[in-house]
């Protein structure tokens, strides 16, 4: 049986191809400043500034598998990658990416 691995806690940055971005844990409240009317953000990756906020109140697995997707939408940035595609198809990338990402780093 495959035994789960324990999810280390959220590191304060990430390396990617353009440089490291900053991660910061926020409250429900925070996050919701930055969504879309009826929109429930779980993390949000801030282009202009290269940062990422994941939402704080999910259990610590929750919060890595948003930030591995976040990560993704960065590395998509830095890659160029981001251009070429349209919104639907990036975000089906970022969550394919965070589930293999999760799968090899936690279990
Ligand atoms: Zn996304």
């Amino acid at each position: 049986m495959r035994k789960r691995k324990r999810c280390p806690p959220i590191p304060k940055s990430l390396d990617l191809p353009g440089g490291p971005v900053p991660v910061e844990v926020v409250s429900r409240k925070k996050m919701q400043e930055w969504a879309d009317k009826g929109e429930e953000l779980f993390g949000y990756f801030h282009e202009a500034e290269r940062r990422i906020s994941i939402l704080g109140t999910m259990s610590t697995s929750a919060q890595w598998r948003t930030l591995w997707h976040e990560w993704a939408h960065a590395l998509f940035q830095d890659t160029g990658l981001s251009n070429g595609m349209n919104l639907a198809t990036e975000e089906s990338l970022c969550d394919a990416i965070s589930s293999g990402l999760m799968r090899v780093w936690h279990g």
